[in-house]
């Protein structure tokens, strides 16, 4: 019987589970305040969530009186589209790891536009020049072992190198080097978004997204809607969440970005541009997002902040990996990730295969009952299906 997974999933998701898993038991025994901030954390989602158009016009507000640009898209095209006018064409992009560029297809389309764009977060990195699918909400390469990568290093891009992950991220190194100095524009996502402040806050440890953020002109950051919180606080607090929940704490860093560059070294009086970006951008996508909010069930999933822990702990995700959702939706919160963004009938095939084993609940920071969306999914699905 054919299986379900990418080839070697097997040894790739025992790797994964072999350091992730104790290293995220690790980090809650050792700083025992971080299930308090989940909690506090889940307050302030669900006050946004209940109340999406307020916060996405604070947002609006905030991000023009910091010198910045902000566009809502309803829809991936409308997304695609203010993107492609603000870049134009022949132009050197550089990217930093962003579900909702995949969820919207933005790179492939930036470059149709004629643009010259690179992933560099390193396991998107491998997933481009592989030409595959992201396989993990957190870690895009996971299906692929190092063997598997050297491979593709040599066949995709002539570069020798051993099965080594020193060696491999090393070698990406250099190469992103040069495509960070030449980048017109870094486009970057965000973990969290302050509404009272436009600050935008990335965790990260490779420091892709410092640079992406930082040397090219302009800056457009583009994510979903549900990364707003009501304050710069609570932005700060997803951030440390976010990160010990992925098994990363303290993660290397962590990147507070309102506005366009400015000093106020002249007379204290605050100017902009000074050292980075000359234009700001923020374009925050819907794509089913506000409709989910008022679903009685499905709503629950925009508090995710996607750490990836449900995946780790799921028996489904270990024997069918990425097919257990819809990339970039993997694992237990790709169920109704894919519901809510692309629809009951795409989510529907990978919900049926979840055994309810429940693990995801108990191990989610937020503690979304996941197990109760995606039997909603299920049911959702089935009586879609019996209607044809
Ligand atoms: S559903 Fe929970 S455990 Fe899974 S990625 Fe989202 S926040 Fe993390």
């Amino acid at each position: 019987m054919e299986s379900l997974a990418p080839p070697n999933w097997d040894v790739a998701i025992s790797r994964a589970k072999a350091s992730n898993i104790p290293a995220v038991f690790e980090i809650l025994k050792r700083h025992t305040y971080l299930p308090d901030l989940a909690k506090e954390l889940r307050k302030a989602k669900e006050e946004v969530i209940r109340n999406f158009d307020y916060y996405i016009d604070l947002t609006r507000k905030s991000i023009e009186r910091i010198g910045g640009k902000f566009y809502l898209a309803e829809t991936p095209d409308e997304a695609r589209e203010i993107v492609g006018k603000i870049v134009g064409n022949g132009k050197v992009i550089v990217m930093s790891k962003n579900n909702v560029a995949t969820e919207t297809g933005l790179r492939p389309y930036l470059e149709k536009l004629g643009n010259e764009v690179w992933e560099t977060d390193l396991g998107e990195f491998l997933v481009q020049i592989a030409n595959e699918e992201p396989s993990h909400i957190l870690a895009p390469a996971l299906h692929m072992t190092k063997e598997r990568i050297s491979q593709v290093m040599k066949e995709r891009l002539g570069i020798d190198v051993p099965p080594d992950p020193v060696a491999i991220a090393q070698r990406a190194r250099e190469f992103l080097r040069e495509k960070f100095l030449k980048a017109n524009v870094g486009i970057t996502g965000a973990n969290a978004i302050a509404a009272d402040t436009g600050a935008v806050l990335l965790v990260e440890n490779e420091g892709n997204i410092r640079m992406t953020s930082v040397l090219p002109p302009v800056h457009i950051v583009y994510d979903g809607i549900e990364k707003i919180v009501p304050t710069l606080y609570h932005a700060m607090i997803e951030t440390l969440v976010q990160a010990a929940y992925a098994g990363l704490y303290p993660p290397t860093y962590v990147n507070l970005t309102a506005g366009p560059s400015s000093t106020a070294d002249v007379e204290m009086y605050r100017v902009s541009p000074a050292q980075g970006p000359k234009e700001f951008y923020m374009i925050l996508v819907d794509n089913g997002r506000r409709k989910a909010a008022k679903d009685p069930v499905l709503w629950e999933i925009l508090l995710c902040v996607r750490c990836g822990r449900c995946s780790m702990h799921c028996p489904t995700y270990w024997a069918a990996g990425p097919r257990f959702g819809k990339p970039p939706y993997t694992g237990p919160m790709g169920i109704p990730w894919t519901a809510v963004t692309r629809g009951i009938m795409e989510a529907g095939p990978a919900a049926m295969l979840c055994t309810h084993s429940g693990n995801c609940r108990e191990v989610c920071p937020m503690g979304i009952d996941l197990p109760k969306l995606i039997l909603h999914v299920k049911n959702e699905y089935l009586k879609q299906v019996m209607k044809k």
